[in-house]
């Protein structure tokens, strides 16, 4: 029974230690020095693309350290019928509210006007709206949307969320569907994006989707970069229709340095920083799938691979 972790060195070792405090039997092997294929039951893989895993015939389960698998379910020589599981991890969670309710507050109380007033040396002294008076819809009410529903619910922000399937969540009004998309987004203040990337998200925010938004809104884009369009994002902010735009995921990682975003003064961005899994907390589950695997046990957090998240 061995493990293989398909990473960068660095993160692999930061794994490794982390699952290795919890058991230090374990028998770990890395990428690409998996020895026999046949020994190779087990697989961890982190955001990149792993490398071809249909070489491994006894291949039980692989694991994803990362909460989005959309680079993983495309990855070429992937094995059918193999159950994936992806990253559901306090410590990520955290980090991911820590992060929008941050960016929520940050527009909430002026912070762009007030740092560039500073900049200028001007005292802009205006009253902030509160959060009572702020509308917020999420897209993706999964593990990340529902707990940002939940602080911003508690500071008093007006709640909506868009998801497939409806939700009951108290104090949110949820809208579930494509047909429920433009109610959903009329009115909104600031739009949060936290959807997987599948073939019905991808490209989702677009001119069609900015027009039901009311002139001024601001987009916070967490989910992935090809969800957006880049040049209907330009234009929707330079006509006024989105007042500011923040940005932690694109198409190109890193950012290409002579990318139009980087000096867009519309745009405040991030370089997917916004939520990272962390090994000291993630570990556990990863070694509870990897005892469940060779039990023949449902996978925890096991990806539905028709639905593509
Ligand atoms: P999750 O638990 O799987 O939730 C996904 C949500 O999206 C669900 O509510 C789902 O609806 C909804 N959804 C999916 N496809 C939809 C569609 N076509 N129409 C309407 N709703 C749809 O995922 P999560 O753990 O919250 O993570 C969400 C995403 O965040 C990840 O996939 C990843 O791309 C991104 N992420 C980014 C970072 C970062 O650092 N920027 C870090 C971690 C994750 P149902 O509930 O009805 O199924």
């Amino acid at each position: 029974m061995t493990i293989l972790y398909a990473a960068e060195p660095e993160e692999a070792t930061q794994w490794t230690d982390s699952l290795a405090a919890l058991d230090a039997q374990l028998p770990v092997r890395f990428w690409p020095d998996w020895g026999d294929p046949a020994d190779i039951d087990f697989v961890i893989v982190g955001g990149r693309s792993p490398g071809d895993l249909s070489i491994f015939p006894k291949l039980k389960a692989i694991q994803s350290t990362w909460a989005g698998v959309n680079h993983l379910l495309r990855s070429e020589g992937l094995p059918a019928g193999v159950p994936i599981a992806r990253m559901v991890d306090r410590g990520l969670t955290g980090s991911m509210t820590e992060f929008v309710v941050y960016q929520v507050l940050d527009e909430i109380r002026q912070g762009p006007e007030l740092r560039a007033a500073q900049k200028a040396g001007i005292w802009l002294e205006q009253i902030a709206r509160q959060a009572r008076d702020v509308t917020v819809g999420i897209l993706g009410l999964g593990t990340l949307g529902s707990d940002i529903a939940a602080k911003l619910g508690s500071l008093g922000c007006n709640l909506r969320g868009w998801s497939r399937s409806p939700k009951d969540v108290p104090g949110l009004t949820s809208f579930a569907g494509a047909e429920a998309l433009p109610a959903f987004l009329g009115g909104l203040d600031i739009l949060i994006c936290l959807l997987p990337l599948t073939g019905d998200t991808e490209n989702i925010l677009d001119a069609k989707l900015f027009a039901h938004l009311p002139d001024g809104a601001v987009l916070i884009n967490v989910g992935r970069g090809a969800q957006l369009n880049e040049a209907d994002l330009i234009q929707a902010l330079d006509s006024g229709r989105l007042s500011r735009a923040v940005l932690d995921v694109f198409r190109e990682e890193p950012l290409p340095p002579d990318h139009p975003f980087w000096r867009h003064p519309g745009i405040t961005l991030t370089p997917h920083v916004a939520a990272i899994t962390r090994a000291g907390t993630g570990a556990g589950d990863i070694l509870e799938n990897y005892r469940r695997a060779m039990a023949g046990e449902p996978l925890l957090n096991k990806v539905d691979v028709m639905k593509g998240y």
